[in-house]
Order: structure tokens, then sequence, then C-alpha cells
């Protein structure tokens, strides 16, 4: 490639490793819409697995925001959501992966939280449109470090939880999945080449609600570790 860049390229999002100096740098942030039956039944919504398929949106890498971080209100909403969920980061290229062998592409796992507009995901929903507004803005992405699955072993089951101000607001376990994590994988990586830096938002158990100012929301996963956001 020549020629000289006209602005300073915005260098990699890149997220803490549990007990190492090292980083991840992210490559495409991809989440599951109602991966929990209890969670799709709060949002008015059935899902039969028998006859659907999962389906996904995206986030930017831009915004990706760690764990400990102070955000503001977001701008255009007046229903600011948290939705606690466990992340999948790839760390082996992969496409059209049988699930026997999704595990092997696993580099690791973390808490995430994915910050919503729902006023705004609803309005579109409602309108047919795409859930952008809703899903994809600054600082939407919360992570917390992540672990290894060298680390920490294969993870399909444990409790995933979530409180604001202490208060429990999501309790389930990611053994209610509807779609386990090695079916994500496969069939996530029949539609995209899967690759280093890849990480996959699972979804988010029942409870979802709104935060406002000031308010502190805290969440953890058994064996991955806990996640902060503060509103400001
Ligand atoms: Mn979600």
């Amino acid at each position: 490639m020549s020629g000289k860049l006209i602005f300073e390229a915005r260098p990699p999002m890149t997220v803490a490793i549990a007990n190492s100096e090292a980083r991840y740098p992210v490559n495409r942030v991809f989440c599951v819409g109602r991966n929990y039956l209890a969670h799709a039944s709060e949002m008015g919504v059935t899902v039969d697995k028998a006859t659907q398929e999962p389906f996904y949106f995206m986030k930017d890498p831009s915004n990706v925001i760690a764990s400990g971080s102070t955000v503001a209100y977001p701008p255009m909403s007046s229903n600011y959501h948290y939705e606690m969920e466990f992340v999948v980061a790839i760390g082996k290229a992969g496409f059209e992966v049988a699930e026997a062998d999704a595990d092997e592409l696993i580099y690791g796992y973390a808490c995430g939280l994915d910050m919503t507009r729902r006023d705004l995901q609803l309005k579109a929903r409602e309108a047919g449109r795409p859930w952008d507004l809703g899903k994809n803005f600054e600082k939407s992405a919360v992570i917390s470090p992540i672990v290894t699955r060298e680390s920490v072993g294969t993870i399909n089951e444990g409790a995933i939880e979530l409180r604001v101000d202490g208060a429990t607001k999501q309790s389930s376990d990611l053994n209610l999945l509807i779609w386990n994590v090695r079916e994500i994988i496969a069939h996530l990586s029949k539609f995209y080449h899967l690759e280093p830096g890849d990480l996959i938002y699972t979804g988010t158990p029942e409870g979802v609600g709104p935060v406002v100012a000031g308010e502190k929301i805290e969440g953890s996963i058994a064996n991955v570790g806990t996640i902060e956001l503060t509103i400001a």
C-alpha cells in the first residue's frame, strides 16, 4: 500500500487479557438476538428452535469500551437499557465450522454489556428497519478482561447475573442459551469467515431494564469474571 494517510488512522480497539500484559485486538463485534426464551418472551416474541434460525446484529469495534468505565447517558434516547451477556472471543480463523470443531476457535471468554437505546430499537423493529440506532452507538459494547479458554476450560454453563446499584436485575445460567456457543459458531461461520479478534455477544437473559444517570451496573459470570459500568 502506498500513499500517505491524510489523517491519522484510529488504532485498533483492544481488550485486556486477565493475568497478562498482552491485549486482544478487536476485529468485529457480532451480537446474537433473542437467545434466551425468557428474554424473547419479555420482548413480546416467541422463539421456536425447530423452525427458526439465530439472527445477528453488529456493533462497530470503535464502540467497544472497557469494564470499569463511566459513560454519559446516550443521546436521542430516554430508555437506555443494560443487557448482560456472555462474550466469546475468537482466536482462530474458521469457515463452515462443524459444531464438533467449534471450541477450537475460541481464544477466551468475557463478560459483556450490550447497552441498548431500547426506544430506538423498538421503533426500528416496528418499522421493519435495521437496529443500528438502537444498538450500534458509541460506547455501547462494554467488555471485561478476557479469560483464556486455556486457563478456564471450555465454558457452556454457569451463573450469569447483573445488578444495578446492588439490586439483582438479571439472574440466569449459560445453559439456558437457546443456541449454545458451538451452535452459534457453526451457524455464524456459514455466513462469515470468522477471524481472530471477532467477538460474539451471545445474547441476554431476562430482566433487561433501564438505567439512569448516577446508577452503577455490576455483572458477573461464573468462571469468567465481573463487569462494571457507571452512568455519569
Ligand atoms: Mn443483546
